[in-house]
C-alpha cells in the first residue's frame, strides 16, 4: 500500500487500558485514531484489580463510571504494607478495588468504539520511520504486512515496548532484584488478606475474586526474579505458599498463573518528534498500591487533548512537550514511591527499624495526608505558570454548582472533554472574555455549593484533563491563560 496516504491522525500501539483511554480521549478531541493490537482478542486475564482515586475521578470526567456497574471504594488501604485510612484527605481512598483489569479494558474498548475510534486485533507493530510530516509504522496483520501512515505515533505498548525500543527512547533504572507470583486459584478455601500480610518469609496477599476464584500473591524473601521465557505452574506458587504461609492449597488448581518484578525504570523522555510513550510503555514499576494502570490511564487523559489540539490545527506552541514537562515528574514520583514501599514492606529482617520508624510516622495525621495524597494520586500538580491561588495546578476537585439548570457536578462538566470556564459570579465580563474560544471552552455560571473550596476566585479556567489552569478575580488575566492554553481565538 501507499505509505504516503495518512490513514489517521494517530496511530495508537497497543489496546491495554492506556492505549483505549488515549484512543477515546483523542477520538473526544476530533482527532483520527487507529489502535494497533497484536492479540486477537482480550486475555481476560487481569494483573491490575482496581484503580486510584485520581483514575475513578478521570473515568467519572468521562461519564464512564455507571459503566462499571457499580464501583465500591475503599477506605483503609496502606502504605509499604503500613495501613491506615485514606479518608483522613478529602475525596481520598485507597481506589476502587475488586475490578478485575479485563472488565476496565472492556468498558474502555466499549466507550473508544462507541467514540469511533478504530481498532485493529491481530494487528502487530513490527517497525517505524519518522520524517518531518508524519510516521510510517509497519504492522503484521492477518492479510500480510502493511504500511500506516500517520502524523503522530503513540506508543502503549506496555513495559517491553517495541515502539520504546525502535524510537531509541533510552529507559533509565535498576534491574529486578526479586521475583514474586500471582495465581488466580480456583478448588480451595483461602483466608482473605486483602491488603498483603508480612510473614516471617516474606508477604502474602490474598483476595477473593469471586466464583471461587482467589486471586493470590507470593513474595518470598531472596526469590530471584523468574525466567521470563517460561510461565511457572500452579505447583511452584502452592510450594512457595505453603513455605510462607503453612497452608496447602496444592489440591486447588489455577486459571491463571504468573510472575512480576520490582524492575524499575522510566524512559527519560516521553516524546522524541512525532513519537511519544504513555503507560507502563514509559514507565515500569513495583505494583504496590495499584497505582501503574491508574497512571497511564492519567498519561493518557493529559496527553490526549494535547495531541488532538496539535492535530486539529489550534494548538499553542509547546502545548505538546508540556506532556513530558507534566507527566516524566509523576512518573518519577510512581518510581520512588513504590522502591520506597518494597523496601518497607517486602524487606527482610533488616528493613525491621524502617517499618517500626515509618508505623510511628503514619500514626501522624499530616503524614497519613501526604501519603494518601501520593498512592491516591490526588496530590498532582502541574506547573502552570505563575499564580499562589491554592487549585491552581490541582485537580478540579468533585463539586457541585448550582445552575440555571440546577445544580451540576464538575466531573460532569467534563464529560465532552473541552475546556471550561466556571464563571462563579455571574459576570457578563466573564462570559465575554472567553467568547472567544467558545469551540473549545464551555462557560458555565454557577454558584458553588462549597464556595470556601474555590478561595475567592470568581472564575476558574480547567483544560479537558480536569486539572485548573487559572483561577482568580480579573478578567485580562483569565484571557492570557485562554491564549496560553486554547490557543488564538476563533
Ligand atoms: C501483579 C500486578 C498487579 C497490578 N495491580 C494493579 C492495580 O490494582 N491497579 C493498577 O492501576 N495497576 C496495577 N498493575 C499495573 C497494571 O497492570 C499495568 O500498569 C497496566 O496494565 C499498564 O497498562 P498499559 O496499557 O500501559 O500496558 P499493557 O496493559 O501492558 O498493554 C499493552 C498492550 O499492548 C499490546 N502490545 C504489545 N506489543 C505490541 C505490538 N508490538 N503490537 C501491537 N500491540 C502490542 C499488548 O498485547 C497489550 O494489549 C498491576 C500489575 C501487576 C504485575
Amino acid at each position: 500500500m501507499d505509505a504516503d496516504v495518512t490513514d489517521a491522525d494517530v496511530i495508537i500501539v497497543g489496546a491495554g487500558p492506556t492505549g483505549l483511554m488515549l484512543a477515546g480521549e483523542l477520538r473526544l478531541g476530533g482527532a483520527d485514531v487507529i489502535v494497533t493490537e497484536r492479540l486477537e482478542r482480550p486475555t481476560g486475564q487481569s494483573r491490575g484489580l482496581g484503580f486510584t482515586a485520581r483514575a475513578l475521578e478521570s473515568f467519572d470526567q468521562r461519564g464512564l463510571v455507571p459503566r462499571f456497574g457499580g464501583l465500591e471504594t475503599s477506605p483503609m488501604g496502606h502504605f509499604g504494607g503500613v495501613q491506615f485510612d485514606y479518608t483522613v484527605l478529602e475525596d481520598a481512598h485507597f481506589g476502587a478495588r475488586g475490578i478485575p483489569q479485563s472488565r476496565t479494558e472492556a468498558v474502555l474498548e466499549e466507550w473508544a468504539l462507541e467514540l469511533g475510534a478504530d481498532i485493529r486485533r491481530g494487528w502487530e507493530f513490527l517497525d517505524l520511520t519518522q520524517d518531518e510530516n508524519g510516521v510510517t509504522a509497519t504492522i503484521d496483520t492477518p492479510d500480510g504486512e502493511r504500511r500506516l501512515r500517520a502524523r503522530y505515533l503513540v506508543g502503549t505498548d506496555g513495559g517491553h515496548s517495541l515502539v520504546r525500543r525502535i524510537a531509541g527512547f533510552s529507559f533509565p533504572g535498576t534491574d529486578a532484584t526479586r521475583g514474586m507470583y500471582l495465581a488466580d486459584v480456583v478448588g480451595c478455601s483461602i483466608p482473605p488478606r486483602f491488603l498483603g500480610e508480612r510473614v516471617p518469609a516474606g508477604m502474602v496477599m490474598a483476595a477473593p475474586l469471586g466464583e471461587g476464584v482467589d486471586r493470590i500473591i507470593v513474595c518470598e524473601h531472596g526469590a530471584p526474579p523468574a525466567d521470563r521465557s517460561r510461565t511457572p505452574d500452579f505447583a511452584e506458587v502452592a510450594a512457595a505458599w505453603q513455605r510462607l504461609t503453612g497452608e496447602d492449597i496444592s489440591g486447588g488448581g489455577a486459571d491463571w498463573v504468573s510472575s512480576f518484578t520490582d524492575a524499575t525504570r522510566q524512559a527519560s523522555e516521553y516524546r522524541r518528534g512525532r513519537v511519544l510513550l504513555a503507560g507502563d510503555a514509559a514507565h515500569i514499576h513495583l505494583p504496590a498500591g495499584g497505582q501503574g494502570l491508574s497512571t497511564g490511564v492519567q498519561d493518557a487523559v493529559n496527553l490526549g487533548w494535547k495531541l488532538a489540539a496539535v492535530v486539529q490545527g489550534w494548538a499553542p506552541e509547546g502545548l505538546l512537550d508540556t506532556y513530558h514537562g507534566e507527566r516524566h515528574p509523576v512518573g518519577a514520583r510512581l518510581l520512588s514511591n513504590t522502591l520506597a514501599q518494597g523496601t518497607v514492606f517486602l524487606g527482610g529482617e533488616e528493613s525491621e527499624p524502617l517499618r517500626a520508624l515509618f508505623a510511628e510516622l503514619i500514626g501522624l495525621d499530616p503524614v497519613k495526608r501526604y501519603l494518601a495524597g501520593v498512592v491516591s494520586h490526588l496530590d498532582v500538580r502541574y506547573n502552570m505558570g505563575d499564580g499562589d491561588h491554592p487549585l491552581l495546578g490541582r485537580r478540579l476537585p468533585p463539586r457541585v454548582l448550582t445552575t440555571a439548570a440546577g445544580p451540576v457536578g464538575t466531573p460532569e462538566l467534563l464529560h465532552p472533554a473541552q475546556g471550561l470556564v466556571l464563571d462563579l459570579a455571574d459576570d457578563p465580563e466573564v462570559r465575554e472574555a472567553a467568547a472567544g474560544w467558545k469551540d473549545r471552552v464551555t462557560t458555565v455560571t454557577g454558584v458553588p455549593r462549597d464556595p470556601e473550596v474555590f478561595a475567592g476566585a470568581t472564575a476558574v479556567l480547567v483544560r479537558p484533563d480536569g486539572y485548573v489552569a487559572w483561577a482568580g478575580t480579573n478578567t485580562d488575566s483569565l484571557a492570557a491563560a485562554l491564549h496560553h492554553w486554547f490557543g488564538t481565538p476563533a
